[in-house]
């Protein structure tokens, strides 16, 4: 039996299935099931009240769990899917209630991975997808870093992930941005003929964003350059994640792209293996870029780190 039809006969028996996408892996389920959307709950302890993002193979899957189509949202979705574009819409009362949290807006999204538009098709049915990770621990972005049972969750591995972080997610009417993301607000802008509102910082407007998130085990802490030689004589082994090496030299150095896309494409693998790497303390050098994606990725380094305070 192929990958994808194993996994389709899994997710036809209410079990999970690990999916690559564009941004990080998925941990699928069908979101029309209640049973197989609290499994998802249950295997990641994600509190019940972060809604979950349902994944389509186009817009015609999208309206069955959307009430409502508008036209922006089509506008949208045939510059941007499949894509890291996230859409927030009234949802149809089928759905369960556990995919929205309860709420009457649900989010969805086309994936950009030929392995999961196909398994969508074949399924036919939509799938709730939050990351293949642990709450509140870093994202995966290969398949051997989606770490749950084999029995509990099949993994269908698509190669490493290019985008790295998550989906931009938008509300409509009218437009703004509750989690920003690879797709900015001046692309949606474009689009749309109008304005659209950027995430509000420092805390965003989406429901379910946790202030930690996205965390290493070891403990990790966001510096500015200034301080980086007080955060280093504070520590025995210590990881770098940056852009430039900082004198006096950390234990580890892991270099990260000086692009934001790039940036964005290596931070969770930069995390994993900077935990992996046996230090006590991580330390991050906060990126210092205007451009938009930057805001994406320092959103992300917030919630995975504690800020430096100086002694
Ligand atoms: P993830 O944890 O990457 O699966 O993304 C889920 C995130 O998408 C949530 O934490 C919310 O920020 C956002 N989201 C999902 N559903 C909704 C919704 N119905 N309304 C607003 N934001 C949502
Ligand atoms: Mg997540």
């Amino acid at each position: 039996m192929t990958d994808l039809a194993a996994a389709v006969d899994r997710l036809a028996a209410g079990s999970l299935v690990a999916f690559p996408t564009e941004t990080v892996y998925g941990l699928g389920a069908d979101a029309l099931s209640a049973s197989a959307v609290r499994n998802v709950f249950q295997i990641k302890g994600r509190p019940a009240t972060n809604p979950l993002i349902v994944h389509v193979a186009d817009t015609a899957m999208a309206r069955q769990v959307v009430a409502d189509w508008p036209e922006e949202a089509e506008r949208l979705a045939r510059a941007f899917w499949p894509g890291p574009l996230t859409l927030v819409l009234p949802r149809r009362p089928e759905l369960p209630a556990e995919v929205t949290a309860g709420g009457e807006l649900v989010a969805v999204r086309c994936p950009d991975h030929p392995l999961t538009l196909e398994l969508l098709r074949r399924f036919g049915r939509p799938l709730v997808g939050p990351s293949a990770n642990r709450s509140g621990q870093v994202s995966p972005t290969t398949a051997a870093h989606v770490d749950f049972p084999p029995d509990q969750v099949l993994v269908l591995d698509g190669g490493p992930c290019r985008g790295g972080i998550e989906s931009t997610v938008l509300a409509l009417n009218p437009p703004r941005i509750l989690r920003p993301g690879l797709i900015t607000s001046r692309q949606l802008a474009q689009v749309l003929g109008r304005e659209v509102q950027q995430a509000s910082a420092p805390q965003s407007a989406s429901p379910g964003q946790l202030e930690r998130h996205y965390a290493p085990h070891t403990p990790a802490v966001l510096v500015q350059a200034e301080d980086w030689p007080a955060v280093r004589a504070g520590a025995r082994r210590i990881a770098l994640l940056a852009s430039q090496e900082l004198e006096p030299s950390a234990e580890v150095f892991l270099p990260m792209p000086a692009d934001p896309r790039g940036y964005a494409e290596r931070l969770y693998a930069g995390l994993r293996e900077a935990d992996d790497a046996g230090v006590e303390l991580i330390a991050v050098l906060a990126p210092q870029g205007e451009d938009e994606l930057w805001t994406a990725v320092r959103d992300r380094l917030r919630r995975a780190t504690v800020r430096f305070e100086k002694p």
